[in-house]
């Protein structure tokens, strides 16, 4: 069963409506891909699961939300903060904005098992530090009552993957965690994750525009445009066979490192803004396969042998 069954979500801010008819489950022991370039809403789907689109002045505006049988849309704020940071944790982009810069890294990750778990602070320390030698942060003990200033960028990444697990959380989601750090410690962080993954039969949904960090790290994918799934498949069947027209160009343009995100070699264009969103397949503007229907009609989700794809080719015409 799934551990995370997202249907039919859709996000409004205000008048506008930047996320449409959302759909996918996230299973534990694995590694779930949300992919897409920057705008696509990956970002905006995370918030919503982690119930802190008030913060955005955005709210859930239709489907629903179950994290291991319990509706989380329409939850009130106080039972949202008992489920955050203990079942269900985020590891952001930058490690700066989950550290304090003025407290020590020890008392930090101490800090989410002396609230979630109620451990005493020696059994909390202890379980920092082994946590931290589990991360394969060398020398935990010192570094335990060191400053974040006093680290490297994958350390600090590591630390808040560490504060992450304190509480023991069911489901990580995890947004651009390795974005900003460079190519060698970027695959030690994923393989990192995939380890922990593995091991503590945890839920992970891994959000990023890097489709060589899905080929390492992800079972599943969901690919988001503009506000929709367009395809969610194997990771085998995406790189081996993309239904959507939109996969295969990600898929043909894997970005380098110096490439700003939100720019694809291949695909001229970029997504559209939430105002701007076209009518029938989102996609058509960019697309090379686009017919006319495209344009007019809202491709259907259909089936398809591992996943589903939303693509007027395949149509089932009856
Ligand atoms: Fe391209 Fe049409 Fe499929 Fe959209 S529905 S991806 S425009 S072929
Ligand atoms: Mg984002």
């Amino acid at each position: 069963m799934a551990l995370l069954t997202v249907s039919g979500l859709g996000v409004t801010i205000g008048t506008l409506s930047p996320l449409d008819d959302v759909s996918f489950e996230a299973h534990k022991g694995e590694i779930l891909g949300l992919v897409g370039e920057s705008g696509s809403g990956k970002s905006l789907t995370a918030m919503a699961v982690m119930g802190l689109l008030g913060r955005i002045g955005g709210r859930v505006s239709s489907g629903s939300i179950l994290f291991d049988g319990q509706e989380l849309v329409g939850l009130r704020d106080s039972s949202y903060r008992r489920l955050r940071g203990k079942r269900i944790a985020l590891i952001s982009q930058n490690p700066m904005t989950s550290l304090d810069p003025i407290v020590r890294i020890g008392a930090q990750i101490d800090q989410v098992s002396l609230l979630h778990l109620r451990l005493s602070k020696p059994a909390a320390k202890a379980r920092s530090i082994d946590l931290m030698q589990q991360l394969r942060i060398p020398d935990a003990e010192t570094l335990h009552r060191a400053y974040p200033h006093q680290l490297s960028g994958g350390m600090k990444q590591r630390i808040v993957i560490a504060m992450a697990l304190a509480a023991d959380p069911d489901l990580i989601i995890a947004d651009e965690p390795t974005t900003a750090l460079d190519v060698t410690i970027q695959a030690q962080i994923i393989q990192i994750m995939v380890d922990l993954v593995r091991a503590r039969d945890l839920a992970l949904i891994l959000i990023t525009h890097d489709m060589g960090v899905v080929a390492q790290a992800c079972n599943r994918v969901v690919v988001l445009y503009a506000g929709r799934v367009a395809e969610t498949n194997t990771t085998q069947a995406i790189f081996a066979s993309p239904c959507h027209p939109y996969t295969a160009s990600l898929i043909g343009c894997i970005p380098s490192r110096d490439q700003a995100e939100g720019t694809l070699l291949g695909i001229p264009g970029t997504v559209p803004g939430v105002l701007n969103y076209p009518k029938g397949c989102r996609f058509h503007p960019r697309c090379g396969d686009a017919m006319q229907v495209c344009a007019r009609t809202v491709p259907p989700t259909t089936a398809q042998p591992t996943g589903s794809v939303a693509c007027h080719l395949h149509e089932v015409v009856t």
